[in-house]
């Protein structure tokens, strides 16, 4: 069942979160530009472009992204209970869950932007769920948003959280042993209390048919890829804004 949750969860606003992704880039900018290509600044041979191909390749190789789900990829709503708000052009589906011989009927709306989202990032990454929410609900909604089970690697539930102060925690370190190469994705602050240097904050999702903070992660996403190590980029930022 997914967790209740709702907008004032996060205090991350969309204009903040933009402002921090800007930070970033313009930090990553400098990064590459005083490390991985300075290189180019030389005459560029046969022999170095080779080089310098295998070095990102190197970096490139082996990098997970582990995302949670309810409110960062969908936001689902139990029939009968509250009346939905979500817009009308939402793609949604209607899932049943059967959990202790009773039925219950939850309208799951996606993201917008989530099959492009999910499409591009699983050609650079490997792509791992990690939801506080029970198997019963979340398998068929990742089966939803991945109908040809090609997106999608590795999936985590509730039982593989830590519950602390009745917060969900998520060790990523499940996912990936080696933190230089993951990233946490998720809506709620708690669920990275573990591996603060590795996350990704974004805005929860409830209804706004024009969000756009999926887009708006690609260009960070498709950066973050060739760095050695994720920590040394994110962790730059202001840890009170985490
Ligand atoms: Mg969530």
């Amino acid at each position: 069942m997914p967790k209740t949750s709702s907008p004032s969860t996060t205090t991350t606003t969309r204009p903040f979160i933009f402002q921090q992704l800007y930070q970033l880039f313009t930090i990553l900018y400098k990064y590459f530009q005083s490390t991985l290509f300075i290189k180019t600044q030389t005459p560029v041979t046969k022999a170095s472009t080779t080089v310098h191909n295998s070095i990102n390749l190197q970096y490139y190789k082996g990098k997970t992204l582990v995302l949670d789900l309810d409110e960062t990829l969908v936001h689902s709503v139990r029939l009968g209970t509250t009346e939905s708000t979500v817009n009308a052009s939402i793609k949604k589906k209607t899932i049943e869950v059967t959990s202790d011989k009773q039925s219950i009927l939850y309208e799951v709306y996606k993201r917008p932007h989530v099959d492009f989202f999910l499409s591009t990032i699983s050609q650079w990454y490997k792509v791992v769920i990690f939801t506080a929410s029970m198997s019963e609900y979340a398998d068929p909604v990742i089966d939803w948003l991945d109908q040809d089970q090609t997106l999608i690697s590795q999936r985590y539930f509730r039982q593989s959280c830590l519950l602390k102060n009745g917060n969900f925690l998520k060790d990523i370190s499940i996912a990936e042993s080696d933190l230089s190469k993951v990233c946490l994705i998720d809506n709620s602050p708690s669920a990275y209390e573990l591996c603060q240097e590795n996350a990704i904050p974004l805005p929860t999702w409830i209804s706004n048919p024009k969000d756009d903070c999926l887009l708006d992660l690609l260009p960070l996403l498709d950066a973050l890829r060739f760095t050695a190590d994720v920590r040394s980029i994110l962790s730059l930022r202001d840890p009170k804004h985490i």
